[in-house]
């Protein structure tokens, strides 16, 4: 297992302070922030940056997010205590824990046989309710929902159908439209057919994809 040195923990906390400077404001967001170690979710090669405000690169041509990113879409979440979130494109696993270092119980959706094989063991480490899962995003978790909160943490070319159907009434789903330069959104479900819809400006994302890519598992199913 990594360690968190007394270095790593005055980095971070240097690293809140710069999202307070962009504009981070809620509380408990910088405080799970301030929880989880990011350094534990990049390669250690990273370790000396992986508290700047930048993507890093991940396995299978992934990205882990800025932390800005990271911490703006948590924001637009509003996470509370036992929030049932459905997050899509595990990726690293850093955004999972985040989450879940805020109270919330997450399932995360992972394409990449590769990276959710090494996100789960990151997270078992962890000892927080997070459940993996391998599969396509497109499609949800239909057993498990509704959902309290839908995170997609890649660029969607339009929302998912399936994954509205699976917010409940009152939810709310967080995604970037786009492809590349995505616009942030927020959507709220008033019901089955109505939906509020706000937009957030432009940030870049990885694509979300079709398909799952390697052995496909069910064991976690
Ligand atoms: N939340 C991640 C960021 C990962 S980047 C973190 O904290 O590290 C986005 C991830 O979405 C990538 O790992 C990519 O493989 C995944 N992805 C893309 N399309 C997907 C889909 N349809 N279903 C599930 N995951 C998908």
């Amino acid at each position: 297992m990594v360690e968190d040195t007394f270095r790593h923990k005055g980095l971070r906390e240097r690293m809140i302070e710069e999202l307070r400077t962009k504009g981070i404001t809620d509380e408990r967001v910088l405080a799970a922030m301030n929880k989880v170690p990011r350094h534990f979710f990049v390669d250690k090669s990273f370790d000396a940056i992986a508290y700047e405000d930048r993507p890093l690169p991940i396995l299978c041509d992934q990205t882990i997010s800025h932390p800005h990113t990271v911490a703006f879409q948590t924001q637009l979440l509003d996470v509370q205590k036992n929030d049932k979130i459905l997050e899509i494109g595990t990726g690293s696993g850093y955004q999972a824990c985040v989450l879940a270092a805020m109270g919330a119980r997450v399932l995360t959706i992972e394409r990449h046989n590769e990276l959710f094989q090494k996100a789960q063991q990151v997270i078992s480490q962890m000892r927080y309710f997070i459940r993996c899962y391998h599969g396509d995003g497109y499609q949800g978790l239909p057993s498990s929902a509704p959902f309290d909160k839908i995170l997609i943490t890649c660029g969607a070319p339009m929302v998912p159908p399936e994954l509205l159907k699976q917010l409940k009434t009152g939810g709310v789903m967080v995604i970037p439209v786009g492809t590349e330069n995505c616009e942030m959104r927020r959507i709220t479900k008033k019901n089955d057919s109505d939906y509020e819809e706000e937009a957030f400006g432009n940030f870049s994302f990885v694509p979300m994809l079709e398909k799952v890519q390697g052995k496909v598992n069910t064991l976690f199913r």
